[in-house]
């Protein structure tokens, strides 16, 4: 894996580099932005813990080289268990942080970069895929590659788009030729009753004024 890159993680973690920090989940990726910016001394921990039978390499440890802060996901508790009592014996403390422990975490980042999509925020991200609204031609990135070409940058140019594309408003000329077919449309199947309505009111606005 080359060094300082954003790349597609496999699975469900999407891993990277975040200022030359290897970052192996978005939940790493979060912690670190956080942790930099409240000044705590950390690094990642570079060597693997091993008894024989359990290995553990643990995610960062602070500079007290005694503390290692492990981000976990969707770890089984048991191999976490083991993994935490191995790290205890040989003399360190053990700090687990899970989804529901970084709910400021992901707040702070989200309020810093204004944006919920953390991968996006590693070193030398791109996008692999340019698409252009169908409604305002506007760029839209993404990382995986879409179904279909219709695609809008917004809510409210999908709405658009979508009345476009069912060649409905397209001008305002355009719209009153639209309204215009419709009620022809309308004259056409209700004749009887329109001329019928039609005759009635004729009467009435040719009646006796009040
Ligand atoms: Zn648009």
């Amino acid at each position: 894996m080359s060094k300082g890159g954003y790349r597609q993680g496999s699975g469900r973690s999407k891993s990277g580099y975040y200022k030359g920090i290897y970052c192996g989940s978005t939940y790493e990726l979060c912690w670190v932005i956080y942790s930099i910016d409240m000044n705590v001394k950390f690094k990642r921990f570079e060597k693997k813990l091993t008894d024989g039978t359990t290995t553990y390499f643990p995610d960062f440890i602070l500079d007290d080289d005694k503390t290692i802060i492990e981000l976990k996901g969707y770890e089984l508790g048991d191999s976490v268990k083991n993994k935490t009592l191995l790290a205890e014996k040989l003399g360190y403390k053990v700090i687990i942080l899970r989804k529901e422990d970084l709910a400021d975490v992901f707040e702070y980042v989200y309020q810093k970069f204004g944006t919920k999509k953390f991968h996006t925020l590693y070193d030398g991200y791109k996008p692999k895929y340019e698409y252009h609204c169908k409604n305002c031609n506007g760029l839209i990135l993404k990382d995986k590659k879409k179904k279909t070409d219709f695609i809008y940058c917004s809510r409210q140019c999908s709405m658009l788009g979508n009345k476009l594309n069912s060649g409905k408003f397209l001008t305002d000329e355009q719209k009153k030729e639209y309204y215009r077919n419709q009620s022809k449309k309308y004259y056409e199947l209700k004749r009887e009753e329109i001329n019928k309505r039609r005759r009635e009111l004729y009467k009435i606005s040719k009646g006796p004024l009040v």
